[in-house]
């Protein structure tokens, strides 16, 4: 009962916007700041010109359970986002944080610090006598979804797969046990007792993430990114029983989960009429898995037994994630500038379509 009630205290779908402030380029380029933050709410100040080439403002306004200005901190967003979930990861609870937005928008920004204050904190109750007493060991595996494919961030394999011209990922495969839980066959998990290490798999992984032929932000916007921190409760048994591919995270039992995603680019969703065969390519499963994500997050909301996991492999990867004792929250990256405003209108309309 008391568990329940405290589960109840956290919303089971929570949608966020985060505004970065104008970067040098912009300020250099004097373009304005459109976004106009109040509270929970927002305005986006469209210029627009009329037929006659008068111009003129058409103004958005949204609403969403939080709002973050350009003057807000990462711990902030932490402490409004992530913070709040941490204690009902121990009781079964699969959370996923999602950054969605433009490239450029802040996505990595935001998503980085996360994994790595949520591990400090799941750190701390893995050391309450409660949890110490049952075994609980926190693990972490990061793997990237990039044109429908799965790939290891952190293994590297010269022989097996070779994603683009300069990195040699490990090419990961997606099973089902029949009982909704998925296994990502192949996936390294490492045992992480403190935040160092942490830090290091993270800065590890966003660097393989975005060592590509054509430069740094171009490869990883087309990429969702997925880090994902596992309590799991090992037995003495089990522990022994290894798997034959050398995974040791299968021995214990999976008691809570969180998934933080920094998801590809919303733009290349509509890369969908390049010149570029590949880039269209892409674009096209970037479009598809960012609609089937939105279907799944409102069919949670409505509380649908049938959920569209099936849709892309990003939904389908998360499928254990949404069902259950599920927690998400979306994080809504936007840029100010006037030059952005589009691509801003589409996210807080995609935002909104979730809220
Ligand atoms: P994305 O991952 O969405 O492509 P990034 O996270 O790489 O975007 O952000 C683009 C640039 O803007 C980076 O140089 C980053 O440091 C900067 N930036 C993003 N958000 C903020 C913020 N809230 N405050 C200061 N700088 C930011
Ligand atoms: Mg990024």
């Amino acid at each position: 009962k008391e568990t329940s009630t405290r589960e109840n205290n956290v919303a089971k779908i929570k949608v966020v916007v985060r505004k970065r402030p104008l970067n040098k380029k912009e300020i250099s380029r004097k373009e304005d700041d459109i976004v106009i933050v109040k509270e929970n709410s927002l305005t986006v100040h469209e210029p627009k010109l009329k037929v006659d080439l008068t111009a003129y403002v058409e103004k958005h306004e949204f609403c969403f359970d939080a709002v973050l200005d350009e003057h807000v901190t990462n711990d902030e967003v932490y402490r409004e986002t992530v913070e709040p979930i941490i204690p009902i990861i121990f009781q079964r609870t699969k959370a996923t944080c999602f950054a969605y937005g433009q490239t450029g928008s802040g996505k990595t920004f935001t998503m980085q610090p996360l994994p790595i204050r949520a591990a400090q904190d799941l750190v701390k109750y893995l050391h309450q006598p409660v949890y110490r007493d049952q075994k609980f060991k926190l693990w972490l595996g990061f793997f990237e979804i990039y044109g429908g494919k799965l790939y290891d961030l952190l293994r590297m394999s010269a022989a097996l797969t070779v994603v683009s011209s300069t990195i040699c990922h490990l090419r990961l495969f997606m099973r089902e046990d029949g009982k909704q839980q998925v296994c990502i066959v192949g996936l390294q998990e490492f045992e992480v007792s403190d935040v160092q290490m942490v830090k290091e798999y993270i800065e590890k992984g966003n660097a393989a993430r975005s060592t590509g032929s054509t430069g740094a932000n171009e490869e990883s916007s087309r990429s969702h990114a997925i880090l994902q921190l596992v309590i799991k409760k090992h037995s003495k048994v089990k522990e022994s029983k290894r798997n034959n591919d050398g995974n040791e995270s299968k021995a214990g039992k999976v008691v809570g989960k969180i998934s933080f995603i920094d998801l590809a680019g919303s733009e290349r969703g509509a890369d969908t009429t390049d010149n570029d065969r590949q880039t269209r390519i892409e674009g096209a499963e970037i479009n598809k898995s960012l609609l089937a994500l939105k279907e799944c997050i409102r069919a949670l909301d409505n509380d649908q037994i049938h959920i569209p996991f099936r849709g892309s492999k990003l939904t389908e990867v998360l499928r254990d994630s949404f069902v259950g004792h599920s927690r998400t929250v979306m994080i809504s990256c936007i840029s100010p500038n006037a030059g952005s405003c589009e691509h801003t209108l589409n996210t807080l309309r995609y935002a909104d379509r979730v809220k």
